[in-house]
């Protein structure tokens, strides 16, 4: 039984750490706590409830979520504390013992947060976490980012095992919901006014793993749902990638052509170190069948850095495959050392400082990359879809293909807010992150 007392006219504020994927849990969270009457506490205001939803992939991840809840507990010295998310499933015992924290909920528990936080509202310090392999509930989730988009949870967990992640651990086996609730969320969303949906999980290919539903079948679906004028595949493993998936986003109705992948290292043997599912051969193969149906395909791709094992030749390789790629942009990881973790016991070890030259190299790379597409798009005409701005300052949206595009305070308008409309692309806004446009149509 729920004390809904427990929550009338009660203050919360939150905090997330982390992923895409932990940015929409808390969104839900709030969404459930305020049907039960919290309301969100204004800025400096103390709050009653503290939510802290936290990340654990790196040692620097870890530190910074227990200095958050440092933080809040200082400023908010009467609240009660919950924490979840990653780090409160790895270390829930640790995170209890943080002076101030009232509960802590692991990755099974945190789908029944108000049950939870009833049960548990004014007694002594309280942790819940069971083991990996028995995390099984699935919270649902489709919020709107603070701008225009909507994130829709369409899987969590990952049965890889990765030998420098520790993810599997903290969010349990893969698992999805089924297709018709997933289209039952995005009509509820194109029914409040969304137009774009980015689709998050934890490893999404695995979509299905347990049912006779497919990832294709989702994708189909989901390019039915009227309103929704866009889709977007946050991640997908190379190995998951099937060319039918690559063929039917090039068809599609809404699904961009935008993509973007995970390679982590372009050596095969480091791939081999990692337990990674693929080979250079494979990667290539996928952005070539992309760049073939979609020329104008933006191309994400992850890459790690410094990881155990990764010998400066095989750095030199790595960057090598990348600089031949046809990919637009490289998110940069320097790895970090996971207890627990099979990588461990990699003799090899990369210093900080070369890590941070080699993440330089890349990132460098990365940019060049980005450059030489945008510029290949100046002159051209291209669909942007606005987001929400603050009244006198430049607004900003992106083109199908993930292009950033920015027009001045002087030219911007509150009626191009959430809309979609025909520019054409001009040259670098002031620090090239963007290009200038000029509004053809207006809506
Ligand atoms: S695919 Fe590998 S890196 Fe990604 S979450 Fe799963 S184990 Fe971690």
């Amino acid at each position: 039984m729920i004390d809904s007392s427990v929550f009338q006219g009660k203050k919360a504020v939150y905090h997330t750490l982390g992923c895409k994927l932990n940015f929409s849990e808390t969104s839900t969270f709030a969404k459930s706590l305020e049907e039960m009457g919290v309301v969100e506490a204004g800025k400096d205001e103390p709050a009653d409830i503290c939510l802290i939803n936290t990340c654990s992939v790196t040692e620097v991840a870890d530190h910074k979520c227990r200095q958050a809840i440092h933080k809040l507990v200082r400023q908010n010295p009467n609240a009660f504390v919950v924490v979840t998310g990653c780090y409160a499933q790895l270390e829930s015992e640790k995170v209890s013992n943080i002076e101030g924290v009232n509960l802590v909920l692991g990755a099974n528990e945190k789908a029944n947060l108000i049950q939870f936080l009833s049960d548990a509202w004014g007694k002594e310090h309280q942790y819940h976490s069971v083991k990996t392999k028995e995390i099984k509930t699935f919270q649902p989730s489709c919020s709107r980012g603070n701008r225009t988009r909507y994130f829709l949870k369409v899987q969590d967990g990952c049965n890889y095992f990765c030998t420098y992640c520790t993810i599997p651990y903290a969010r349990g086996f893969s698992r999805n919901p089924s297709i018709s609730s997933l289209v039952e969320q995005a009509t509820k969303a194109a029914g409040e006014g969304g137009k774009e949906i980015v689709l998050t999980g934890v490893n999404i290919g695995e979509f299905g793993e347990n049912s006779d539903e497919s990832f294709l079948d989702l994708v189909k679906a989901l390019d039915n749902v009227r309103g929704i004028e866009r889709f977007r595949i946050s991640s997908l493993e190379p190995d998951l990638m099937g060319d039918d998936l690559i063929e039917y986003c090039a068809g599609s109705r809404a699904f961009m052509p935008h993509f973007h992948i995970p390679l982590q290292s372009g050596s095969d043997k480091v791939l081999k170190l990692m337990h990674r599912r693929y080979d250079k051969d494979l990667f290539r193969r996928k952005v070539e069948l992309i760049k073939k149906l979609m020329p104008d395909a933006f191309i994400g791709v992850d890459v790690m850095v410094g990881c155990r094992g990764e010998e400066p030749e095989l750095f030199d390789e790595c960057y090598d495959f990348l600089k031949s790629l046809d990919v637009t942009q490289l998110h940069v990881f320097p790895y970090s050392e996971r207890p627990g973790t099979l990588a461990l016991k990699i003799p090899y070890i990369v210093s900080d400082t070369e890590k941070k030259r080699r993440s330089k190299l890349l990132l460098d790379l990365s940019e060049e990359k980005r450059l030489a597409f945008y510029e290949s798009h100046i002159g051209t005409l291209a669909d942007v879809l606005f987001e929400k701005s603050n009244r006198g300052r430049a607004m900003h949206g992106f083109t199908r293909n993930y292009i950033r595009v920015e027009l001045p305070a002087s030219i911007a308008r509150e009626s191009y807010d959430n809309q979609i409309i025909k520019v054409r692309l001009k040259g670098f806004n002031h620090d090239k992150s963007a290009l200038k446009a000029e509004i053809l149509e207006t809506p």
